[in-house]
């Protein structure tokens, strides 16, 4: 079972939005104007459908680069590395494995269990404990998703609960560890963040979580073949009327007869973008109410592998929350010297203000407390700091408290069949994913090619 399926209440399912979603009208024979906002998943889906489909379509992106969140780093020419996005969560008829197989791309099953947990000493956890934890873990989150009233947060439901109080310090360390490595990791929120009445009312594929050693950047770039994007176009305003729209970036200006808007929440929350006239409330609500959390990550490359060569997933308990509780194994997948070590929320957003040095000897001091002070120095890094990016301000959206579906659902709303809506945060059933943005993408394409012909 995957990491995310743990916590999903509710049923899987099977069909893909692209199947659930009307289909298409005919091949388009106008000459309208599709902008799309943001050359991510969803923008690049969506464009990459309406070029298909026969409109002239122009992506603005912010960057120097195609992908938004997933990114693909190749500055270690043998070892590509995923600065964003890494798996595709639930392989079984998820729409991106069925892109991944048709264009060859190679992909790895992540096996969560092949784990091991080291204490804050750095010596391994007994199992019999480690399991006592789990058991305790498991208890507590159904104690609080069962009881939760809002508008409490998953901390706050958690400190109302006997169970925590009663549970011993080296206890509470590890069920922390736990709601770190399981809640915090997953959904980018920190645990005072999360609706503890609604933390997730997300669908999800089945199947194994899977891993793309030649960079998950494979899919953006085979779906941003043939289409026109202008890089480097900042978009800094959207007027929107009732016959046109006109988009401006920092370079230039644009006319359409619809915008497609893929711009992360976290820009959204910041404002950088205005919409003339502002957006509806029930949209700006959404903005509000949908939290928009971190997940940072470090690579390490170094000479040799000196830890459990054939563990993928390394954890270890410490004493200050959050901090760097869980390693990825790369080596495991690619027989390179690499591990990745994430932090989220609270942790990753202090790590964010110091500079690399600091972040790697934060990092290595955690490792030497694991391996021994006799272990090499890294070789090189790759660090990133999602919550500073201007074009992102986070890492990925979750159920703030008073969020739902309908939030979604709201963020997602077309406005005068002109501005249609699409990104991650925007899916109903599978927000916070690459699936999510992908599906959402296809589902704006669909809805401009519906609304121009009929
Ligand atoms: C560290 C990390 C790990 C993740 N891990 C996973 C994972 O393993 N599996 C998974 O399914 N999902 C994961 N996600 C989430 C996933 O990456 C996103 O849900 C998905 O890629 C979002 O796609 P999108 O098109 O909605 O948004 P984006 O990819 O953010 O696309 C939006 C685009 O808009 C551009 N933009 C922003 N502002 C402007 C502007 N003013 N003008 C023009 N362009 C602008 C951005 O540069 C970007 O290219 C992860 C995300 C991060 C950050």
């Amino acid at each position: 079972m995957n990491k995310r399926n743990f916590l999903l209440m509710s049923s899987v399912t099977m069909l893909m939005a692209a199947c659930n979603s009307k289909s298409v009208k005919g091949i388009a024979t106008s000459d309208k104007k599709i902008v799309v906002v943001g050359a991510g998943m969803a923008g690049l889906a969506a464009a990459n459908m309406l070029h298909k489909l026969g409109y002239k379509v122009t992506v603005l992106e912010a960057r120097k680069r195609i992908g938004g969140r997933v990114w693909t780093s190749r500055l270690w020419s043998d070892v590509p590395v995923d600065l964003g996005a890494s798996w595709i969560h639930g392989e079984h008829k998820n729409p991106l494995t069925k892109l991944a197989k048709d264009l060859g791309v190679r992909r790895l099953p992540t096996n969560y269990d092949n784990s091991i947990v080291y204490g804050n000493e750095g010596k391994p956890i007994d199992n019999k404990i480690d399991k006592e934890a789990n058991k305790i873990f498991n208890k507590l989150v159904r104690q609080v998703f069962n009881n939760a009233s809002d508008p409490e947060t998953i901390f706050d439901a958690i400190e109302n609960t006997n169970l925590w109080k009663g549970l011993s310090k080296q206890q509470r360390q590890s069920v922390m560890h736990l709601l770190n490595t399981t809640i915090e990791h997953e959904f980018s929120g920190a645990l005072n963040e999360i609706s503890a009445v609604n933390p997730d009312d997300s669908e999800a594929f089945s199947g194994e979580d899977m891993m793309f050693p030649d960079g998950y950047g494979l899919l953006t770039d085979y779906l941003a073949t043939g289409i026109e994007i202008k890089m480097e176009h900042a978009v800094e305003e959207i007027e929107y009327q009732n016959d046109k729209v006109v988009v401006k970036t920092n370079i230039s200006e644009f006319l359409a007869d619809q915008v497609i808007v893929t711009l992360p929440v976290g820009v959204l929350k910041k404002g950088s973008v205005k919409f003339i006239p502002p957006l509806p409330e029930s949209k700006q609500q959404a903005v509000d109410v949908i939290g928009f959390g971190l997940l940072d990550k470090l690579f390490l490359r170094f000479p040799y592998v000196f830890w459990d060569k054939n563990k993928e997933i390394l954890n270890w308990i410490s004493d200050e929350h959050g901090r760097w509780n869980e390693w990825l194994n790369i080596a495991a997948y690619t027989e390179k010297p690499v591990l990745l070590g994430f932090n989220a929320a609270e942790y990753a957003r202090k790590t964010e203000q110091w500079s690399d040095e600091e972040i790697v000897n934060d990092a290595m001091s955690v490792l030497r407390t694991i391996y021994g002070t006799d272990i090499p120095d890294p070789e090189s890094w790759q660090i990133t700091r999602w919550g500073k990016d201007p074009f992102a301000y986070g890492s990925y959206s979750f159920n703030g408290v008073g969020a739902n579906s309908d939030s979604r659902l709201a963020l997602a709303e077309t406005i005068n069949d002109r501005l249609f809506f699409a990104g991650e945060a925007t899916s109903e059933d599978y927000p916070s994913t690459v699936h999510g943005a992908y599906l959402s993408g296809i589902e704006a394409a669909e809805n401009i090619s519906n609304t121009v012909l009929k």
